[in-house]
């Protein structure tokens, strides 16, 4: 498996051939500060197990570190990494006053019951939580972890600090100060995006069909928007299932939202019609979904799922990247040759940051707003993000992703002149 925070660094070298390495430049190679430890809970049998956990510091020239922290049995320091500097790039590609942070733990959280797993939530703070802070890292939710784990830190923060502080941590319910909007804000930003695309392409959302990989936070609220504006969703999965129409007359996603909700995976055929749709067991990874003859694939899962190895099989027209990495950047440079429209993650995904920063600031001025406000606030800054893009790739002649990162070190807070 390709190595993520090498990736993330030929990544950057490209955009050091556009910009020329310099000083600063180099400064964006390396973390500011590696936090690790083994986190020690009481297991409900009696037990005691430990738990490798990492947040890393990289940068934060532009504000507070900020990132979410995972929690998945692959987790890795190298992973951390490259999420952290992900992070990095993409608050400057937004242009909002934080800097780029990651965490995790290595844990199937599947396995936990909810009792160990709010000890492990309040470890991870009690391990870190001289680090963290307002002003100085402000963690959020990313892969298996959520509001309820989100409430968890904030409390356990409060007590050790000695006073409640809503704002070391974003992505709460809204009972303990979260903000309107969060749960959607990534799928809301990547589904701006799409929208401006679609209407510079001249077609109708009715002509396109779409597959989604990965049905959580940002993968189930994609499809939603999606539906809902009248594009065909022709496929989803989630880790344990594919779930495809070959007719592309597109599934009525309410259905398979139920399934999910009613089953836990994607794992029962809609209405059983086996004519009108297969299901792939086995599905980890998840060629199926990836090879399907879809005109838009939006990738909502986990890192490296397009590789050297699968990328002839896409058939798609153009990509969103709504998860972190989910192309090495050889199958990147392959697609990219082949003309693919790929919007990537530090743009695609960006809407969950932003909102995040919302939230953080609603914290720190008392404030509360509406959803409406928060996306009407969300909007112009994803579509800026999105033009000031496009036209730094126009003006190279460079794909989107290294206009990104060009775009994003030439901002005066980050490393720019
Ligand atoms: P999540 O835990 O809510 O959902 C992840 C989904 O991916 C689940 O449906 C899971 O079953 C599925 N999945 C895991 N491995 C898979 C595989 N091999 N094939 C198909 N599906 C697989 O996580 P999320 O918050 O939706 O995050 C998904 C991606 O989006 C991550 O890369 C994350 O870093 C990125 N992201 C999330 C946010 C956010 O606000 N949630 C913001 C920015 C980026």
């Amino acid at each position: 498996m390709a190595n993520p925070f090498d990736n993330a660094m030929k990544q950057l070298d490209q955009a050091a051939e556009i910009i020329g390495d310099n000083d600063r430049l180099e400064e964006l190679r390396k973390p500011n500060k590696i936090l690790q430890a083994e986190i020690e809970i009481d297991m409900d049998d009696g037990t005691k197990k430990k738990f490798p956990a990492y947040r890393v510091q990289y940068n934060n020239n532009c504000g507070p570190y900020k990132g979410g922290i995972r929690f998945h049995p692959k987790v890795d320091l190298d992973e951390v990494k490259a999420l952290s500097f992900w992070m990095t790039i993409k608050t400057a590609v937004v242009e909002i006053p934080m800097g780029g942070g990651k965490g995790g733990i290595e844990v199937d959280p599947k396995q936990l019951s909810q009792t160990e797993l709010e000890k492990l939530s309040r470890g991870f703070v009690k391990e870190f939580y001289k680090d963290l802070g307002p002003d100085k890292d402000v963690p959020a939710p990313d892969v298996n972890t959520n509001s309820q784990i989100m409430d968890w830190m904030v409390d356990e923060y409060g007590k050790l600090t000695g006073k409640p502080q809503p704002a070391m941590i974003t992505g709460k319910s809204i009972e303990a100060g979260g903000s309107l909007g969060r749960a959607t804000a990534t799928a809301d930003g990547g589904f701006f995006i799409l929208k401006e695309i679609v209407k510079e392409l001249g077609v109708l959302p009715e002509d396109l069909t779409v597959v989604v990989q990965g049905y959580g936070n940002a993968g189930a609220n994609m499809v939603d928007l999606m539906y809902n504006a009248g594009f065909k969703v022709i496929g989803v999965s989630d880790s344990k299932n594919a779930v495809i129409d070959p007719t592309k007359q597109g599934f009525d996603t309410n259905i398979i939202k139920a399934i999910k909700q009613n089953h836990g995976s994607l794992d029962v055929c809609i209405g059983n019609e086996t004519d009108k749709c297969q299901i792939v067991h086995d599905a980890m990874p998840p060629h199926k979904i990836l090879e399907a003859d879809a005109d838009i694939l939006v990738l909502a899962a986990l890192e490296n799922q397009i590789t050297e190895e699968n990328v002839k099989e896409i058939k798609a027209r153009f990509i969103i990247e709504l998860a972190n990495g989910p192309i090495t950047p050889e199958a990147d440079q392959l697609l990219n040759d082949r003309g693919m429209l790929i919007i990537p993650d530090v743009l695609a995904n960006a809407g969950g940051v932003t909102v995040s920063y919302f939230e953080w600031k609603q914290n720190m001025e008392n404030q509360k707003w509406t959803e409406q406000e928060v996306k009407e606030k969300l909007k112009p800054i994803i579509l800026d993000a999105y033009n000031n893009t496009r036209d730094v790739a126009r003006k190279h002649n460079i794909s989107l992703r290294t206009a990104a990162f060009v775009s994003a070190i030439k901002k005066v807070c980050l490393t720019g002149e």
